[in-house]
């Protein structure tokens, strides 16, 4: 069975990497009828933050891929917080040093200090592996009761793993294909501390085994750890999962990784929710009014496609057509602007009963009685026209309340004959009964034919009446939805 797993560290706001790998582990799960799991990684307290576990869960619900197992919830192979889980990682520990796969090292930072600078100073790199581990103070020199004893005296220590030496790791990633590691360039990583809390490279193999994870989706950055994971599987005797290392985010401009930094210059967020701290806030998509499904829609298209062109998906389509086959090598150019473009796509799709609903919060607080007004028919007049429900407000204010300035530019046009023009106006408007759109729309077009008035003439001064400015929907469309008495007061009030 498939299981995947999200495993971030609760050190602070979820970035939109984490998302991403988040959303591909569910894509994943999802397509292959399997289990997406979450499980926190806390085992290094001095970065603990709190409040970041609460927020990714948060996150995840509002994206809508919650995991089906996680903290509190059907914790199958639970605990799923690893610094609940403590007792468990000490017995693997012991297990290593057992079979010679670990060794106890009691060296100080200044003792490892001075031998990387006797090395530098000869011109080599200092790497604590076969080449330096036995000149230091470990237990492969120390005899097992000297050992024992300055354990038990309380003395600190760090459990490392035993790089094997000399060898050339060939090994197999669904999105790199085969990858080439040669052990004599690897640490002896620091598994275990003498604090009894174990580093994440133990902890998450163990627990990968433990939870029976089939698949470790997760960023390219540990795409360096994979040789040691792949070295700890064997020397526990276990078959490792498959393994697929997601391209990184790249900034929008310039090169590198996308950082919270590049965030706060161009003003977008990085963010899926909005993150407090004392030095400030960063702002989230969900505050900004992006819509879940856009923001998955285009996470998802951060250095995945399902090789056609196209570029809207809804949730379940991304589930349909994922694989991870076609994730690519090379890193993804974040786009600020394009992300707002899908946001436009998801906004348009959504039915206008919905969009009224989202509005109306806003018309109440500009005042306006709402239920004096079709919003679902206004919603559908200008969403075309909005990437965000926010935006709304702005484009259809003219809706609610009479201009109260007209535009510039626009009243330069006003001319002579103008006023007269549109008294004819208001009396062809009085006439109208059936006060649709399509028939005012008619009516008026008729008047102008049969008096060869030009339409510019008596078009843009009736709109600039109305709206204040030479934009909005379909000037008759207006027109109906603000009613006839309305209209005239406007043509009157733009005439006195
Ligand atoms: N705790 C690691 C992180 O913060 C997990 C890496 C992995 O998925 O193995 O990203």
């Amino acid at each position: 069975q498939v299981r995947v797993r999200f495993a971030p560290s609760p050190t602070g706001p979820l970035h939109i990497g984490g998302v991403r790998t988040a959303l591909f582990n569910y894509l994943f799960a999802k397509k292959n009828n399997g289990v997406f799991y979450l499980r926190i990684e806390d085992t290094d307290q001095t970065r603990f933050v709190p409040g970041a576990e609460a927020y990714i869960m948060e996150a995840l619900d509002w994206l809508g891929i919650a995991p089906e197992e996680t903290v509190g919830k059907n914790e199958k192979f639970g605990p799923y917080r690893q610094s609940d889980r403590k007792e468990i990682y000490q017995k693997y520990a012991d297990q290593l040093i057992n079979s010679g796969w670990a060794y106890y090292a009691f060296d100080t930072p200044e003792t490892l200090d001075a031998l990387r600078k006797e090395q530098e100073a000869e011109g080599k790199t200092f790497i604590y592996n076969h080449t330096n581990r036995e000149k230091l103070d470990t237990s492969l020199v120390i005899a097992a009761e000297e050992v024992a004893k300055r354990i038990a005296n309380g003395e600190h220590y760090v459990i490392r793993f035993k790089t094997p030496v000399d060898e050339t790791l060939h090994l197999k990633d669904i999105i790199r294909g085969d990858v080439k590691f040669e052990t004599s360039l690897l640490d002896d990583k620091v598994l275990f501390k003498s604090d009894g809390m174990p580093t994440y490279h133990l902890a998450n193999i163990v627990d990968d085994h433990l939870m029976e994870t089939s698949h470790v989706i997760r960023g390219e950055e540990w795409l360096p750890s994979m040789p040691l994971h792949v070295l700890l599987y064997r020397a526990f005797g276990w078959d490792a999962p498959e393994f697929a290392h997601l391209p990184l985010i790249l900034k929008p401009i310039g090169n590198g990784k996308l950082s919270k930094r590049d965030g706060d210059k161009l003003g977008f967020p990085v963010f899926p929710l909005e993150w407090k701290t004392e030095e400030g806030v960063s702002s989230g998509y969900r505050e900004k009014g992006f819509f879940p499904e856009a923001v998955v829609n285009f996470l998802a298209l951060l250095g995945w496609n399902d090789g056609t062109d196209k570029e809207i998906f809804s949730l379940d389509e991304l589930v349909e057509s994922f694989d991870l086959n076609r994730v690519h090598k090379s890193g993804a150019k974040f786009d600020p602007e394009k992300n707002k473009w899908f946001n436009h796509q998801h906004l348009i799709q959504q039915n206008d009963e919905d969009l009224a609903k989202a509005f109306s919060p806003i018309l109440i607080e500009k005042g306006v009685d709402i239920s004096k007004y079709d919003v679902t028919r206004i919603v559908s007049l200008i969403k075309e026209r909005a990437h965000f429900v926010s935006e709304f407000w702005d484009l259809t204010d003219f809706f609610f309340q009479a201009p109260t300035a007209y535009d510039e530019k626009a009243i330069k046009n006003w001319k002579e004959e103008t006023p007269a023009l549109m008294q004819e106006l208001i009396s062809t408007l009085e006439y109208i009964d059936g006060f649709d759109s399509a028939n005012i729309e008619a009516i008026v077009k008729d008047w102008l034919t049969k008096n060869e008035i030009g339409m510019g003439k008596v078009m843009q001064p009736f709109r600039l009446s109305l709206v204040g400015a030479l934009k909005g929907p379909h000037l008759f469309d207006i027109v109906e939805i603000i009613g006839k008495e309305e209209t005239i007061s406007r043509i009157q009030k733009a005439i006195s």
